[in-house]
């Protein structure tokens, strides 16, 4: 028998998510974001859930870009950041890649591209990581026009505050007039803008943390958004322990019993991607029903109380997240958010895919 632990990936949920984001944006085409393995999902099985369903995909390294191209995806496909170096841009020409283009190395690089070529000039509006500043960006234009290989696609720009109550507005009022009359297609909105601010929505969406069930606002859950969870984390208890009052759990006794406790003790740890400091009390589901953290999460282990749940023992599936435990929720008591949670699984976690025929 192998460890008890897995990560189960629903990926007609994943198809359901995404025909949910397109009805947010009926008008807009909609890039499924598949970076980082799909958000820790597995871009290549993720893409093949999609293939029938999306207008494109976008993601970063050229690698996994490659790979689906020879896994038969024949969507567009966009490099969000573009080229990292000039080799990039010969195999963007090769394999029909199209990249945001944010800096001045980039143009340069594009000066020797195979046709053809095709880039998405980003905007810096504000969040102040990748692109050109607005009033740059006319001369960038004029500078790829006299590319003959070069198409531009587009004209992009990404969010820094869409999640939050500060919204978008100063940004947009920094890239709307720029793009308006451009008669360019316009790309802005990530998950949390295609919820909240259609303005933003125009000519494509991408939607990322969404197309996995999971919300990118603090104060709404994935499932008030219509969406259904991709990933369960789980882990099955191992050992039982007995606790008398005053007995305490774990490293650095984070947790003393008050009463006679039942814990049992689960097959993940921090050495799986579950968070060290998810304190006392984060809630799991032991055999469906609730329960909740009791001590410190150490390398491969972590406790639960098991004292209301007689019929739970060795055996029981303790779901860490999923459907019956908001990721968001775990996340919180961890500090972080859920994004974080579904890229950090780790390696040794066995992946099973489900839906779509594919269990
Ligand atoms: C990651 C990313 C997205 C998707 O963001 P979510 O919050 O996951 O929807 C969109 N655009 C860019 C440029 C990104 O890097």
């Amino acid at each position: 028998m192998t460890r008890p632990i897995r990560v189960d990936i629903d990926l007609a949920a994943i198809r359901h998510n995404y025909l949910i984001a397109k009805r947010k944006a009926p008008a807009s085409r909609a890039w499924a974001v598949v970076k980082a393995d799909a958000y820790g999902h597995g871009v290549r099985r993720v893409a093949q859930a999609l293939a029938d369903v999306a207008d494109g995909f976008a993601l970063l390294n050229i690698e996994d870009a490659v790979a689906l191209r020879q896994d038969g995806v024949s969507a567009p496909i966009l490099l969000l950041e573009g080229p990292f170096d000039a080799a990039e841009v010969a195999a963007m020409a090769e394999y029909r890649l199209s990249g945001a283009l944010h800096s001045r190395e980039q143009l340069a690089w594009l000066a020797k591209a195979p046709a053809p070529l095709e880039v998405w000039p980003k905007v810096n509006s504000g969040m102040n990581r990748l692109g050109f500043a607005p009033g740059a960006l006319a001369g960038v234009l004029a500078d790829l026009a006299a590319l003959p290989a070069v198409r531009v696609a587009g004209v992009m720009t990404h969010f820094a505050t869409a999640d939050e109550a500060r919204g978008v507005a100063e940004q947009w009022a920094r890239f709307e007039p720029l793009v308006r009359g451009l008669g360019l297609p316009v790309s802005s909105a990530n998950t949390a803008a295609l919820w909240d601010f259609p303005d933003t929505h125009r000519d494509w969406v991408r939607p990322g943390i969404g197309l996995y069930g999971c919300s990118p606002f603090a104060d709404r859950l994935g499932a008030g958004l219509g969406l259904r969870a991709a990933m369960r984390l789980s882990a099955d208890v191992i050992a039982v322990q007995s606790l008398a009052p005053g007995d305490a759990v774990g490293y650095g006794r984070l947790f003393v019993a008050e009463r006679p406790m039942r814990i049992g003790i689960v097959a993940c740890g921090y050495a799986d991607g579950y968070p060290r400091v998810a304190g006392n009390g984060t809630p799991v589901a032991v055999d469906g029903a609730p329960s909740g953290l009791v001590g410190r999460v150490s390398m491969d282990m972590l406790a639960v109380d098991l004292s209301h749940l007689p019929d739970a023992g060795v055996g029981s599936t303790v779901e860490l997240w999923g459907p019956a435990v908001p990721i968001e929720t775990v996340a919180a008591a961890a500090g972080t958010i859920g994004y974080e949670l579904m890229c950090a699984v780790a390696p040794r976690v066995p992946r099973v895919y489900h839906g779509l025929g594919q269990a």
